[in-house]
């Protein structure tokens, strides 16, 4: 009979769908450092294997290129199911198979979670209180989403992810966390995948302007990622509730306030210009993150000047070419 050690014992066998993202290779390697066996599982639309080369040796680590819009069998005790496009640009090049991603694909996921009896976190995004009414975003607050818009596709998909969740709970009492996730930046994401600081820092590197939608008086809340993956760590590993629990950094910026900001932290001197703002583009956002405070004692420890001096070093890497893109 084989014999185990304590410490095999006690590690977890993780899936990961869209392991290869941007926010999915963080969790990656916090779980590995952690001592859990991980199962990355991705269709490489918009991650790169790169986020995760080092990682492809270690005997604890298995990558596995699936699209979850077809069914999976693997085992797991833990599902974090983080697989979708998150960038505009990116999650409406193919409207429908964003939908898909976020329906049928759940659905799947799922599936692993009920037959394995697995607890599966959803990653859900801010966006499913769309252009907000109430501010700032309280879990309590149901949005003001339109159904038909440009950004329907990812944020109509992330509300159907949510009560497919709600409903494997009910009706068959399965385990699931519900996180919503605010916007949140660092290492590793897409420097080609539009959103806001990936485009500013790259643009800022490269001495071409920064490119601010609209008159830029519209806000966002950034979070660095470290801290991300720790709300969302503790959110899967706590007992007491389901969710949704936003997770993100309530200071507030406008986007001509971020743009001086990467000036600072990258030293350029690009001017500003200005572009049209994309249809539907939400006015403001910020989380009420008093139910990750109460619940997970979690809250933001990075400040924007911090988090953006480490993607800037990142960025600054990566365009010289010393970080495989
Ligand atoms: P990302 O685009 O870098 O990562 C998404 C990953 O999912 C990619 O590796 C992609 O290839 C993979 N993927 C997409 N469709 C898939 C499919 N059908 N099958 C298998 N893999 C697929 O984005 P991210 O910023 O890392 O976001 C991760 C998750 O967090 C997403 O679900 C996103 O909606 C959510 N989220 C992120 C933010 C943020 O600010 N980063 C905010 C809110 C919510
Ligand atoms: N934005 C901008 N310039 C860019 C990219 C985005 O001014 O080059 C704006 C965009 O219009 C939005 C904000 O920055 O108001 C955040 O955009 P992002 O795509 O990062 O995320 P989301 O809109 O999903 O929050």
């Amino acid at each position: 009979m084989r014999r185990h050690s304590e410490s095999y014992l006690a590690m977890k066998s993780i899936l990961v769908t869209g392991g290869a993202g941007f926010l999915g290779s963080h969790l990656c390697d916090r779980l590995i450092e952690r001592g859990d066996e991980v199962i990355c599982v991705d269709n490489f639309f918009t991650g790169r294997k790169q986020n995760i080369a080092h990682l492809l040796e270690h005997p604890r680590f298995e990558l596995i290129r699936h699209d979850i819009v077809h069914p999976l069998f693997v085992e797991a005790d833990q599902i974090y199911n983080l697989a979708c496009p998150a960038s505009p640009e990116a999650y409406q090049f193919n409207p429908i198979k964003t939908i898909k991603t976020s329906s049928v694909g759940t659905v799947n996921v799922l599936g692993i979670a009920k037959r394995c009896r697995a607890r599966l976190l959803h990653a859900s995004t801010s966006e499913v209180y769309g252009d907000p009414s109430v501010h700032p975003q309280r879990e309590d607050y149901w949005g003001n989403v339109n159904p038909i818009g440009p950004r329907s596709c990812y944020d109509e998909g992330k509300r159907i992810a949510e009560s497919l969740c709600v409903n494997y709970h009910l009706a068959h009492g399965m385990e699931v966390r519900l996180i919503r996730i605010f916007n949140t930046y660092g290492p590793r994401m897409d420097p080609n995948d539009g959103r806001v600081i990936s485009n500013f820092i790259t643009q800022a590197l490269r001495g071409e302007p920064l490119t601010v939608y609209g008159d830029g008086r519209q806000t966002r809340s950034f979070c660095y990622v470290d801290d991300l993956i720790e709300g969302m760590i503790r959110l899967m590993d706590q007992d007491l509730e389901i969710g949704p629990v936003n997770i993100g950094n309530p200071v507030e910026n406008t986007m001509l306030e971020l743009a001086q900001q990467v000036l600072i932290a990258t030293g350029s001197r690009s001017e500003i210009t200005h572009k049209d703002l994309p249809a539907d583009d939400p006015k403001q956002r910020c989380p009420d993150i008093s139910k990750a405070k109460l619940l997970l004692d979690w809250s933001p420890q990075v400040d924007l000047a911090t988090g953006l001096k480490r993607a800037v070093e990142y960025y600054r890497a990566l365009l010289a070419g010393d970080v495989e893109n």
